[in-house]
């Protein structure tokens, strides 16, 4: 990050800016990862981040694109996905947006109940298409992350659980114009302990041995998404662990012959290339403490207020100087949840000063909303 060039632009705030250098190094990394293998698949989970721009480049790099609603079906094949390469997740798919991908002949519906998929295929007959489908089902494996960002334990409303597999498996095999392609796990986010992943590997193991037990094929095995960025150090951790990450699945998961490995991660593409950047409106003092009033609020970034998330505050206007002043860092937002962080250690900050929250490239500006009519945050990119 280079904070003069920062500084030097008259920039309009809040607003996102993006190194889309970074972006590029990092999917690169995740290339050399990867290895050339052809039988790993990378699919990009749009809703990290939906920025045209971003999803050019992640397109360029080669990965497909893992979809949760049809308008990024859209702004998906848009940015030059390839229609095969996107897979189309989510509880509750409504009948526009199955026509849509049926439309365009996306890769892969990841199936998340037996009512969706009796849908799919009533559309499909109806369109004269055939829908790939692979079943999300819940390993019931503990992601030890926040409890709203948990998804593959059994009580959930995501997925199918693993008593059900055997018998969705066996009805698609039953109704027409559907066909059954594969399995698919998201077991949760920010996971930067691997070993999380090896336990998945070892559920998806016994269950294709339970499913090649009954004679069903599978062709498809998607580990979903999931890895973890570093918030609180992104200048010594800006590329995650794509290696690691890899090797777990190559150490762990037993692929059969011809079996190809999917996988859909998000946050750890974009979350480091991005920051909000906001400024100093006011520096009210309280009684016992004081207050750094942002321009920006969770209506720019939500993660704090939504997840108590953590990202690393700096004011780029006093870089050098010694953090020696405690602040409470909060948004105008007429809630009292517009709090970023309480007791921040930061250098003394006066209006108009330049804040930094790093690493919110994922989760951030495409979670921004019009709470109180205020206008979305901008993008300016390096
Ligand atoms: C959100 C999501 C992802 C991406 O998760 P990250 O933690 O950002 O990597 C992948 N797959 C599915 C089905 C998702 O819902």
């Amino acid at each position: 990050m280079n904070t003069e060039q920062i500084l030097s632009q008259t920039l309009e705030t809040p607003c996102y800016y993006y190194n889309t250098k970074l972006l590029r190094t990092t999917l690169a990394a995740l290339n050399a990862a990867r290895a050339n293998q052809r039988d790993i698949h990378v699919h990009y989970a749009v809703k990290a981040n939906a920025r045209p721009e971003l999803l050019r480049i992640i397109a360029e790099a080669g990965l497909g694109a893992d979809c949760v609603s049809g308008g990024e079906i859209k702004a998906a094949i848009e940015a030059g996905f390839p229609a095969e390469s996107v897979v189309f997740a989510g509880v509750g798919k409504a009948d526009w947006e199955i026509r849509l991908a049926l439309e365009a002949g996306i890769g892969m519906f990841n199936v998340e109940s037996l009512p969706e998929l009796e849908r799919i295929s009533e559309l499909a007959v109806e369109m004269g298409k055939t829908a790939r489908v692979a079943f999300r089902i819940n390993p019931n494996v503990d992601a030890h992350t926040h409890e709203k960002i948990t998804t593959g334990l059994n009580e959930n409303k995501f997925g199918i659980a693993m008593e059900d597999m055997v018998p969705a498996i066996r009805m698609s095999e039953t109704l027409p114009s559907v066909s059954y392609e594969g399995l698919h796990f998201h077991i949760g986010s920010s996971i930067l302990n691997l070993d999380i992943f090896g336990r998945l590997c070892e559920r998806i193991n016994e269950l294709q041995d339970i499913l090649e037990a009954e004679g069903i094929q599978t062709r498809n095995i998607n580990v979903g998404g999931g890895l973890g960025t570093h918030y609180e150090d992104p200048d010594v951790h800006p590329i995650p662990d794509f290696i690691g990450y890899m090797d777990t699945f190559r150490k762990h998961l037993k692929l059969r012959p011809g079996q190809q490995l999917h996988m859909e991660p998000g946050r750890s593409i974009v979350a480091q290339c991005g920051m909000l950047l906001s400024r100093v409106l006011y520096v009210k003092q309280g009684h016992e403490k004081q207050f750094l009033i942002l321009d920006a609020g969770f209506t720019d970034l939500i993660r704090p207020a939504f997840y108590n998330a953590h990202h690393l505050v700096q004011n780029l206007s006093a870089e050098g100087v010694e953090p020696t002043e405690r602040y409470d860092v909060v948004g105008p937002i007429c809630e009292s949840s517009d709090v970023f962080q309480t007791g921040t250690m930061l250098p003394p900050s006066k209006r108009g000063d330049i804040i930094a929250f790093r690493t919110a490239g994922a989760y951030g500006e495409v979670m921004a909303s019009q709470y109180n009519l205020r206008r979305l945050p901008g993008a300016v990119f390096e």
